[in-house]
């Protein structure tokens, strides 16, 4: 019997869902740029300045959209929005 050796994707992906999307676009379109207040929050400088696109995570508070640079931030933001956002 013979052994299929089909392991070895796994774990790549993996890196790539961990940590803040990089904002890395080639084209640049025409594309809106939004804070993510958690990161800001955070002083996670690195990700505060978020690409948007049409599948950027984001939220409804108070009448107002907000823009995140990963769906951990966007859940954070939405359990405590207050703790975030700008006073
Ligand atoms: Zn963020």
């Amino acid at each position: 019997m013979m052994r299929l050796l089909g392991h070895g994707i796994c774990g790549a992906l993996l890196v790539l869902l961990i940590g803040c999307a990089a904002p890395s676009s080639p084209q640049a379109q025409a594309s809106d740029t939004a804070t993510c207040y958690v990161c800001r929050y955070n002083n996670d400088l690195a990700c505060v300045d978020v690409h948007v696109k049409e599948n950027t995570p984001r939220s409804e508070y108070a009448g107002k959209t907000y823009c995140f640079c990963s769906q951990g931030c966007k859940t954070a933001f939405v359990k405590a929005p207050e703790k975030y956002l700008p006073r």
